[in-house]
């Protein structure tokens, strides 16, 4: 999902195998700015474009009635079952698809509320009554909803407040008129049945609850760099030719210790699979739920009642804040782009917010900057400037004038984007889509809003441009070689945010907890961790935030290193690999304890902490029968228990 879909990529690849050979080689020898301006008129209006086009009707990203009606129906019939979990993710579906303010919307609104009730969720309860009443719910209904309303309050020990919502529907049913129906008996009765337990409740209070104590964290010593946002005051930076920027550590550090604690620049939820269904004219909607439909859109917070964006289907909130927020920092330009955006992959995605982000005016600065120092790479005295024996970071890439390394806009265009690594090809696919996307930028009428992130009054009043036969303007044309910029340095500099999500068979018996990579984000300042197949550190993320500890003592003056390996899917594969090994030779054979030592390495080294300690229990108890207790394999196995086990209670914990 990092790359465009595969379609795509062939599209692009023929268009490149097709290009005059002539072509072929100066867009390949281009600096970013050069293959731009060579590539620009390349996708062709008529055929990439027009594939495109068609590949984005696969992924669903706007409001369709039809599935709006196809969701709540579902959510009804699960509601029936007494299925509550599943019915609010289904109501939650239906809202996103119904239109702002509809009656529609706030009807989901109020069933995914009765759902909640019944899970006891009462806070969040509250909140979709809320909005059911805010979004014009038919008034007829309402009284049901504030009677649940009541009853919620009720429920929390608010008995004032039950009180006074239970008289707003009394006032409500006095309103109306004298009401026969068996609905409306049935609600006078439970009107007078709740009455009396908030009565009861009056007379006789429950005893306070004590506050939990021990919930408070300890806090950490933590004194925080000078240099390095975020950073802890015993690392610092150096820079030498070999090895580029790389943290060492200033002063002996123990495991466990907090090295960093830093807010991604820019992060994008991983959607799930089913947002691209294989077949165009698939007419059922997927109830298989999707990263998209967990964790908030903006914050990554996992989500129960999600807040649906008011534009597209697939972007959902965990609250109207980050919804606002959203709209106001990128998504007011994403919003139209969903299916594109899906099409050509996350990586593409995490460009766009990148340059939205950092608003045209800084993308601006440093793309004329940078261009100044492309030219300074072909001059040799300028490029190699020689490592000083005591760090003076005032030279160091990405580096404020004073020398400080910030988790900002100005890091992120500097982490190296490696153009000279990647084949042609890629460039060209990569450049052919950031092209796409910002020609659909111009098309749709957002040129505007994209320049002018900071000002929100200049975007009513859009450039009148005449349009030059699709040609891109000269303002998005340094949008557009920023992204490109991006999307090459993610190969190396994407991180991965991922969560240890539980998978079970739903009835609650087996659950079994799997990493799971639920965004990929830039996090300048983890960046400057060199690789190492054995890490120093380990990196546990909340919401968007990367907390770095140390995973075993660093003596002072050792370079701090990452694990970027792609560990989690090494590990399913080879968990893929071992259920065939022990089907041919066994359970208990000396092929499955070898193929259980190479994923307890794996594990170890990706620090999932309890899944290691278990196959290593597994891999020692096999070999140590067939290869003695004395065996390297056995030694290494029981080595890497005891450093497990020597971590801190709050890391095992938390893995
Ligand atoms: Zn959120
Ligand atoms: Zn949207």
């Amino acid at each position: 999902m990092a790359l465009p879909v595969e379609e795509w990529r062939l599209c692009a690849a023929g268009r490149w195998a097709a290009l005059e050979p002539a072509l072929r080689e100066r867009l390949a020898a281009a600096s970013l700015h050069d293959s731009l301006r060579l590539g620009c008129g390349l996708l062709r209006p008529e055929a990439e474009a027009a594939a495109l086009r068609r590949l984005c009707r696969r992924a669903r990203a706007g409001k369709e009635p039809a599935a709006a009606r196809f969701y709540r129906e579902e959510g009804n019939r699960l509601f029936g079952r007494r299925h509550y979990g599943p019915a609010v993710r289904l109501y939650s579906q239906a809202a996103s698809h119904e239109l702002p303010g509809s009656p529609e919307v706030s009807v989901c609104f109020a069933n995914r509320s009765a759902a909640l009730f019944h899970l006891g969720r009462f806070e969040v309860c509250l909140e979709d009554i809320a909005r059911a009443e805010s979004h014009g719910y038919p008034d007829r209904l309402l009284p049901k909803v504030l009677l649940r309303k009541a009853e919620c309050l009720l429920c929390l020990g608010r008995l004032q407040d039950a009180a006074d919502a239970l008289s707003v529907v009394e006032n409500k049913i006095a309103m109306d008129g004298i009401m026969t129906s068996p609905t409306h008996q049935t609600l006078l009765k439970k009107l007078s049945q709740l009455k009396i337990k908030i009565h009861e409740k009056e007379s006789c209070p429950e005893p306070a609850r004590e506050a939990c104590g021990d919930i408070q964290e300890k806090s950490e010593i933590w004194e925080e760099n000078d240099s390095i946002s975020g950073a802890s005051s015993s690392l610092s930076l150096n820079f030498d030719t070999e090895r580029g920027r790389h943290l060492v550590a200033s002063q002996d550090i123990l495991p466990g210790q907090s090295l960093l604690k830093e807010e991604a620049f820019v992060s994008v939820l991983c959607p799930g699979e089913s947002l691209l269904l294989q077949d165009s004219s698939e007419t059922a909607w997927d109830t298989r739920v999707t990263n998209a439909d967990l964790y908030c859109h903006r914050c990554l917070r996992q989500l129960l009642a999600s807040v649906p964006c008011r534009g597209c289907s697939y972007a959902k909130y965990c609250s109207q804040n980050c919804a606002d927020m959203a709209w106001e920092q990128y998504h007011r330009t994403e919003c139209s782009l969903g299916a594109l955006l899906l099409t050509l992959g996350v990586f593409c995605h995490v460009a766009l917010r990148t340059v939205l982000l950092a608003g045209f005016a800084e993308v601006s600065r440093l793309v004329e900057w940078s261009r100044h120092d492309d030219k300074d790479l072909h001059n040799p005295e300028a490029r190699c400037k020689p490592p000083s024996e005591a760090p003076d970071t005032r030279g160091i890439p990405g580096c404020n004038d004073s020398g400080q390394y910030q988790s900002s806009y100005r890091a992120v265009f500097n982490l190296l984007p490696h153009a000279e690594k990647h084949s042609p090809e890629h460039k060209f696919l990569c450049m052919l889509s950031v092209v796409a996307i910002c020609k659909q930028l111009q098309e749709a009428g957002l040129e505007a809003a994209v320049l002018n992130q900071e000002s929100s009054e200049k975007w009513s009043k859009p450039k009148t441009r005449e349009k030059t036969s699709g040609e891109l303007s000269p303002e998005l044309k340094i949008m557009a070689e920023a992204m490109l910029r991006h999307v090459l340095q993610l190969q190396c500099n994407a991180q991965a945010i991922t969560v240890m999500q539980e998978s079970g068979s739903g009835d609650g018996a087996v659950v079994n907890k799997k990493p799971v990579r639920l965004a990929t984000a830039f996090f300048p300042v983890l960046s400057l961790l060199n690789h190492s197949c054995c890490p120093n550190i380990s990196v546990s993320f909340s919401g968007t935030a990367a907390t770095v500890r140390a995973s075993q003592p660093i003596p002072s003056g050792q370079e701090i290193f990452h694990c970027y390996g792609k560990w989690q899917d090494a590990a399913r594969h080879l968990e893929r690999s071992i259920e065939i090994v022990e089907m041919h030779h066994g359970p208990s054979s000396v092929e499955m304890g070898h193929e259980l030592f190479k994923l307890a390495q794996i594990l170890f080294n990706g620090f999932a902490v309890s899944e290691a300690l278990s196959t290593i229990e597994r891999a020692e108890e096999i070999l140590s029968v067939h290869c003695g207790p004395q065996s390297t394999q056995i030694q290494e196995l029981q080595e890497m228990k005891t450093c497990l086990l020597a971590l801190p209670r709050s890391i095992l914990q938390r893995t």
